[in-house]
């Protein structure tokens, strides 16, 4: 039987009916697209993924899952979607990247799997979540002692509020209006207060910018005013 206790079907419904276009690179995932090399390439460097074992938690229709497959990780892709885990097992034969693609919340796999990853990535899913602090405490159980975890999201403050939502759904029209709700988006504060909760230690934080002339993403150690990504060790 799946928990789905922390999962909000509402949010999971905005997925699914959008996960067709999850690999159109001009559709709405756009950000994901541009965004992916720069997160991959991230964790790649701070944790070199071949031969690891990886789960990414939140999976979609496995955008980070395929680009940390193709770095030579072993990857378990989960997520509470239907349609998005079909898409991406669809898109793995054409890609010839193997990924374990499986329907669950990262708690129902830490109750089944705890101490298997080396890696853990949990990227643009925790402010979808009625209780992003139970989601991290299940990524910290998935983790080996000495295992790396990699938690991204969005600020919660003015700025982030007219970039993520007046800009990125309403003015660029880089998302569908509605993707996101401002009040679950988190700040840095309450997400490293749940990492820490969750027996984890921080090692780094990053922004990821948006420059909306270029319409370039760039990573920025300076600014998380609004998309940022922390990268945490589990103790050994
Ligand atoms: N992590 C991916 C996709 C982000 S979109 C990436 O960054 O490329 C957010 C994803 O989280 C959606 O696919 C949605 O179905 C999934 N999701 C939302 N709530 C969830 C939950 N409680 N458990 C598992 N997946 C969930």
């Amino acid at each position: 039987m799946t928990d789905t206790r922390n999962v909000d079907p509402q949010e999971i419904a905005k997925f699914e009916a959008l996960a067709s276009r999850w690999w159109d690179r001009d559709g709405e995932f756009r950000p994901l697209h541009e965004i992916n090399p720069l997160r991959a390439n991230f964790i790649d460097e701070h944790s070199p993924v071949a031969g690891k074992r990886l789960v990414d938690v939140g999976c979609g229709g496995g955008i980070l899952a395929e680009a940390m497959a193709q770095r030579g990780a072993t990857v378990t892709g989960i997520d509470m979607g239907e349609a998005p885990l079909a898409v991406a097992r669809l898109h793995q034969q054409e890609s010839g990247l193997a990924v374990e693609y499986r329907q669950s919340t990262a708690e129902e796999l830490a109750a089944r799997e705890a101490g298997s990853f080396d890696i853990v990535c949990c990227l643009e899913m925790l402010e979808h979540v009625p209780d992003p602090g139970s989601v991290i405490n299940a990524c910290a159980a998935l983790a080996k002692a000495g295992g790396s975890l990699y938690f991204s999201t969005i600020n919660r403050n003015p700025k982030a509020f007219v970039f993520a939502i007046v800009g990125a759904e309403h003015i660029l029209r880089l998302l569908p209006a509605g993707t996101h709700d401002y009040a679950k988006f988190i700040k840095p504060s309450e997400l490293a207060g749940w990492i820490r909760d969750a027996g984890l230690v921080i090692e780094g934080m990053t922004g990821l910018t948006y420059n909306p002339l270029t319409k370039y993403y760039r990573l920025n150690e300076r600014d998380v005013s609004v998309n940022y990504m922390v990268r945490a060790v589990k103790p050994a």
